[in-house]
């Protein structure tokens, strides 16, 4: 059964955060979670668990050749799954982090091949979103999550559409409220000391 509950921002700056704890714990166990971040809603699952990540394109109708975006809430979460980072995706990093950029970094093998659809890279994101940060940081792992819609349907920002699309799939729907950007996150990938946009977003070139 899908738990659906409802968090504000207000709740985390309260320490009001015993719901998201289970979601968290939930997340840890290998389970889908639904969660608001300020681009669009994410669909999440362990980023550490290969059966988790697979929940997630079953979920959806993915195609596996898809990679997916881990979500960290720590400069030490990247630096556990990521190695090599050179001066030009430090410095993205330092501006950008958290906000609503992807950047594509070596990946270390403790992340599963099937999270990067077997890439030697992976997408890391930091939202800036605090239901979705301390989400991340109570699961103490990082966080695989794709937005939360059927693969090839708009990305999820409505909360009525989220549960009309996953009620029942997954554990828990966090309700945030309305995304506050409701555009994807720009991704991008530093090739030969020139930073390339993969997919346009929310941060302009
Ligand atoms: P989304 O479906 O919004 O979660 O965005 C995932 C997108 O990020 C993918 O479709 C790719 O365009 C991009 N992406 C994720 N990981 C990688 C990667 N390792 N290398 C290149 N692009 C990636
Ligand atoms: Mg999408």
């Amino acid at each position: 059964m899908t738990q659906i509950i409802k968090i504000n921002e207000n709740d985390i700056k309260n320490q009001d955060i015993e719901k998201l704890k289970k979601c968290a714990e939930s997340l840890k166990k290998g389970n889908l979670v639904i969660f608001p971040t300020e681009t669009v809603y994410g669909i999440g699952a362990s980023a550490l668990d290969e059966k988790a990540a697979k929940k997630i394109f079953i979920a959806k109708g993915r195609p596996n050749d898809n990679p997916l975006i881990v979500h960290v809430s720590s400069i030490q979460m990247i630096n556990d799954i990521c190695y090599d980072i050179n001066n030009i995706e430090q410095k993205i990093i330092d501006t950008f982090f958290p906000g609503p950029i992807t950047l594509i970094l070596k990946r270390k093998n403790i992340i599963p091949d099937y999270v990067t659809a077997s890439l030697d890279t992976v997408g890391i994101r930091m939202p800036e979103n605090k239901i979705a940060q301390k989400l991340i940081e109570l699961a103490n792992i990082p966080v695989a999550a794709p937005s939360a819609n059927i693969s090839g349907k708009p990305s999820g920002t409505l909360i009525d559409d989220i549960i009309d699309e996953f009620d029942t799939k997954v554990d828990y729907i966090i309700d945030g409220g309305i995304s506050k950007i409701g555009v994807e996150s720009t991704v991008v990938k530093v090739i030969d000391n020139v930073v390339n946009i993969l997919r346009p977003g929310k941060i302009s070139p």
